[in-house]
């Protein structure tokens, strides 16, 4: 089994939208730092709707010479937007992008959706324009997307993603591990060869985490969401019980041979860092 010094383990930030909210973010990403992961990265809303932001958040990420992954969500820009968005993180000397196609904004309909449909499309760009400049993630989705035809076609424009160039996925999060298992052999079959990194959500927060369930389609057992739902306002009891939930999970994967876990971490140190100590995690050298 590969050790776990092999393996890639990341976190993922969202650019706050206040001063306040970055210098608490600040203090996040010092912390999680410490544990030396192998990127962060950081979303962007689709139609460069957190545009400076994003910028903002992964400049200083740059600043403090940590590795970074801008997302980029394609879905309501035109080619050149992009072309620009990816010179600027040229000069900070990014070498890795999370390459989307991202949701629209609610009520922006479907005018103005841009030169890139999909993310393969994006992909296909990126390689024609910059090469191998840099490494590209992708997007999978263990319990399939929301908008998939039926499962294999989702699979198959998974395929089509990654024929287009990218090095490596990174999961929507999933509460099952027999969804990532079957979806990887199934990748297998495929030819679908790049490492599938698991993307695991900390559960502090159930209202949140049900809201965000609801609109990507990731699934929260039904065993989970009672339990979850039992618990009321108890803070305390919610994170104790998401904690050795998600834990469990992770050492299950680990022990599957998922070649990576990518921390969702919601901008909180703490679960995450959790996680991170109980499973063995390698911390910095
Ligand atoms: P695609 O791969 O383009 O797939 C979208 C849908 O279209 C799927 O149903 C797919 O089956 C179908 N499809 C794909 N190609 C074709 C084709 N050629 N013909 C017909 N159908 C096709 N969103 C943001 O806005 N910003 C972010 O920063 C962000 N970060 C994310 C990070 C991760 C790790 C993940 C898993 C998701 C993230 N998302 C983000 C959410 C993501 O943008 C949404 O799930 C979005 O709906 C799909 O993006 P995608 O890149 O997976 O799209």
């Amino acid at each position: 089994m590969t050790d776990l010094n092999d393996r890639t383990f990341s976190f993922e930030l969202f650019p706050p939208k206040t001063d306040e909210g970055m210098d608490k973010l600040k203090t996040t990403v010092q912390r999680l730092n410490a544990v030396n992961p192998r990127y962060f990265s950081c979303t962007y809303g689709a139609g460069g709707s957190t545009r400076e932001r994003t910028f903002a958040t992964v400049d200083w990420l740059r600043e403090q010479d940590i590795d970074t992954a801008p997302h980029l969500a394609c879905i309501g820009s035109e080619k050149n937007e992009i072309r620009d968005i990816v010179g600027h993180y040229i000069d900070k000397g990014i070498n890795r992008l999370v390459a989307l196609r991202g949701d629209m904004p609610s009520g922006m309909g479907r005018t103005g959706l841009g030169t890139f449909r999909y993310a393969n499309e994006l992909v296909t760009f990126l390689r024609e324009e910059y090469g191998d400049r840099f490494t590209i993630e992708v997007a999978a989705y263990p319990e399939f997307h929301p908008q998939a035809r039926n499962a294999r076609a989702d699979l198959e424009n998974f395929k089509r993603k990654v024929e287009a160039g990218a090095d490596a996925a990174i999961t929507q999060y999933f509460y099952s591990a027999e969804a990532y298992f079957w979806f990887v052999e199934e990748c297998q079959r495929m030819q679908i060869e790049v490492p599938i990194v698991a993307g695991i959500m900390p559960i502090s927060n159930y209202s949140q985490l049900a809201r965000f369930s609801d609109a990507c389609g990731a699934e929260i057992p039904r065993w989970i969401r009672k339990r979850l739902e039992g618990f009321g306002d108890d803070k305390e009891s919610i994170r104790s019980f998401g904690h050795d939930v998600v834990l469990e999970l992770c050492q299950r994967l680990l022990d599957g041979g998922t070649p990576g876990l990518h921390f969702y971490t919601m901008n909180q140190s703490a679960p995450t860092l959790k996680l991170w100590r109980e499973l063995g995690l390698p911390e910095a050298g």
